[in-house]
Order: structure tokens, then C-alpha cells, then sequence
């Protein structure tokens, strides 16, 4: 993989006279420099080599690691002056990875994919992209965890939040007909959604906590109800959260800071805990997802689960939390954590789109032109954070 080449802020039609003499068409780009710099800039396409095809981006999302990126990066982007041990890339990098596009170009050895084809894109790369052989966790079908792990948007050649990106053909899904490319750009975080229910073992008409309304918690609500779970109980603390819940199908939401200020800041019993026990007539939920990645949450979600039930770390922490094993051992419950996804969670994802099981557009909030992803992209979501769940971005014409 090479990384784009390095370009000034020019204006788009010089630069195409720059580049060549001719007319070739530059790649409208939101690069990441390192924290708090993000610019748009027009830079020249990349080849499409032959196991790659070249899509023209529809729309890409803006996650909770792209703002941690833009405030305190470069996290996973390589340091200024360092190449990524395994992609090569260096900063300035293209940001996205949750993005839909159509294929406009197909590699010479490429066979299941065509021009015009609508797909996703599954951003992480494995052993397959570099061609290498396959490592343990991909022998163990977890290219999740790949040693050689790394995602285009990130620390890969290219990203979503550009108007066109060329990546390798194994990561492309085809969408059905009736998938937009909306709704696609919304199967990436879905998909880290359905791997942690997936891997916490949930079975339709079983009862569920999840601590946190934040996107990816919103999500796993909205695929828990679509897979039939028969109870599902959202803890959230900002009131336009709580909204998003109950507009998603929470049976429950509770504020676990609720009476607080009544009680000079002790309770008796967390609000959440004696909200599931009282609702599961004493016995706790199956599975208790932690979305917010607290020390009071991670305690609440051990004390809302049942006997034999799963705790699910879904975040990602900045420090240690305490725990008691004695909570896990008298009880038998399990701590279990996940992180990204794989082909089959993406193919659970679309194939719900497609029967129309969840109301994913719901989530999309705003959508802004890529020319304005600073502003009505990152700074929104840091700014006014509680109002959103998904911001797209779209290129500009
Ligand atoms: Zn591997």
C-alpha cells in the first residue's frame, strides 16, 4: 500500500494541470494531520491495482474514533514521521471508514464485482490484503483480530470521507437492491453492534441491560429488538439519549443518576440495578452490555446480570476498573469483551436492511456536504454531542 501523495491546499483546476498537463480528476479528501488538524484538500487518484477495485464514495459516517483521533491523536494513524509497520502509510491520512460507494473501476483479476455495483465496505485489513498467510486468528476466521490488523480511514491508503477511495475487492460486500447507500453507510457500527450480541450468546426472548444510548448502544437496541429479545432496558444519563432509546424500542430507560440530588448524592441501591431486578422478578438479565466503559457502570451491569449470565464490554477504557472475581465465581457469570467485526457480521447487518427489520436511517441525524465535514461534521458532533447519532458526510459535487 502507498500512501497519497502529499499536496498543498491548491485549487482543484490548477492542480489538475499541475498533476499532468491533461485533465485527470482529483480525489476531494478530508486528511488528518494530527489533532485539531483536519484539512480538505484535492489530491490525485491512486492506481487500481489488480486484485482492487476503485469506488465512488456515496456516503461515510463520522465515528467516535475519528473525533478521538481529531482531539488527542494520533491514536491509530501512525506519529509524525513514523510509517505504519505494515501499510506503509504516513500523515497526512484520509479519515472514514464507515462508508457506501458504487464501483467505478475493477481490477484486471477481479471476478465477482462490476461497474455500477452498489456496495459496503468492510474497512479492516488481515493477512489477505498484504498477501500473506494467514495467522492464527485468521486460520480461527477472527480477522478481527489479525496481527496484522489495520483499517483503511485510519492507518490504511485511503479512507471514506473523500469522494473516491481504491480498495481491496475481498472487503467490498454487493448490496441487495433495496439497500440504499444511505443505509449502508450505517453497516459498519451496526456491525460492531451484532458482533458483540452475536458473541455474547443472546438468544431471542431473553432480557437484556445496556449502559449507554450512544450510537453503538442505540444500535445494539435496535438489533436486540429486531432479533427478538423480549426485554431491553437502556441506562442513560442526557435526556435527549433517553429520547433516542425510547424512539428505538427500549422497553425501560432509566437515569442511573436519578434521585441523586434528593439523597445528597447516596442511594441505597442503583436506580438501574433495582430497576432490572424489579422487572425480572429478582432474577437479572441475561446479558448486561456496557457501552459507556465506567467503573459504575461495569459494577451495575455485574449486579443486573442473572445467574450464569454474560457481562459485555463494549468500550473502549482509558484506565484499569476495579473488579471483585468473587461477583463472577458465586454466581458464574461471564466477562466477555469485542471489538470491530467480520464478514458474517456484516452479511447479518445487510440482510436485516434488507428485510427491513430495523429502522436504520432513523439514526442518521444530519448529512453534510464533505466540504463542510469540519464544521458540521467534527465540531458538531464534539459541541453538540447528546443531539446526534450519525452524521454522514457526502462529497460535494
Ligand atoms: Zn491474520
Amino acid at each position: 500500500m502507498v500512501a497519497t501523495t502529499t499536496t498543498a491546499a491548491i485549487p482543484p483546476t490548477e492542480m489538475k494541470a499541475m498533476v499532468t498537463g491533461s485533465t485527470i480528476d482529483l480525489i476531494q479528501s478530508l486528511r488528518y494531520y494530527g489533532p485539531k488538524q483536519l484539512k480538505v484538500e484535492y489530491v490525485p487518484p491512486l492506481g487500481c491495482k489488480s486484485d482492487e477495485v476503485r469506488l465512488k464514495i456515496a456516503y461515510c459516517g463520522i465515528c467516535g474514533s475519528d473525533i478521538h483521533e481529531y482531539l488527542g491523536g494520533p491514536i491509530f494513524p501512525p506519529k509524525a514521521g513514523h510509517k505504519h509497520p505494515y501499510t506503509g502509510v504516513q500523515l497526512p491520512v484520509t479519515l472514514g471508514h464507515e462508508f457506501s460507494g458504487t464501483v467505478i473501476e475493477v481490477g484486471s483479476n477481479v471476478r465477482n464485482f462490476s461497474v455500477g455495483q452498489k456496495v459496503a465496505v468492510i474497512p479492516s485489513l488481515d493477512d489477505r490484503h498484504y498477501g500473506a498467510a494467514a495467522c492464527f486468528a485468521c486460520q480461527s476466521e477472527k480477522r478481527n483480530l489479525c496481527e496484522k490488523w489495520a483499517t483503511y480511514g485510519l492507518n490504511a491508503s485511503g479512507g471514506g470521507l473523500a469522494s473516491e477511495i481504491v480498495v481491496n475487492s475481498v472487503s467490498c460486500i454487493a448490496l441487495p437492491d433495496n439497500v440504499s447507500l444511505k443505509s449502508a453507510a450505517l453497516v459498519e457500527p451496526l456491525a460492531v453492534a451484532w458482533h458483540c450480541i452475536r458473541l455474547s450468546g443472546i438468544q431471542k426472548g431473553q432480557k437484556a441491560v445496556i449502559f449507554g444510548a450512544g450510537p453503538i448502544g442505540l444500535a445494539i437496541l435496535m438489533l436486540l429488538k429486531a432479533m427478538g429479545a423480549s426485554l431491553v432496558i437502556i441506562s442513560e444519563v442526557t435526556d435527549m439519549r433517553m429520547q433516542q432509546a425510547r424512539k428505538f424500542g427500549a422497553d425501560h430507560v432509566v437515569n442511573p443518576l436519578a434521585g441523586l440530588s434528593q439523597t445528597g448524592g447516596t442511594l441505597a441501591k442503583d436506580p438501574v440495578t433495582a430497576l432490572v431486578h424489579e422487572l425480572t422478578n429478582d432474577q437479572g438479565v441475561e446479558v448486561a452490555f456496557d457501552a459507556s466503559g465506567l467503573q459504575s457502570t461495569l459494577d451495575a451491569a455485574i449486579a443486573s446480570t442473572r445467574i450464569g449470565g454474560t457481562i459485555f464490554n463494549v468500550a473502549i477504557h482509558e484506565k484499569p476498573l476495579q473488579i471483585h472475581l468473587n461477583d463472577l465465581l458465586l454466581a458464574e457469570k461471564k466477562l466477555m469483551g469485542g471489538i470491530c467485526y467480520t464478514e458474517e457480521d456484516f452479511n447479518a447487518v445487510i440482510a436485516a436492511l434488507r428485510d427491513g427489520t430495523i429502522p436504520a436511517e432513523e439514526m442518521i441525524t444530519s448529512i453534510v456536504p464533505l466540504s463542510k465535514a469540519i464544521e458540521g461534521g467534527f465540531l458538531e458532533l464534539i459541541n453538540n454531542k447528546a443531539a446526534h447519532v450519525k452524521i454522514l458526510i457526502q462529497p460535494d459535487e
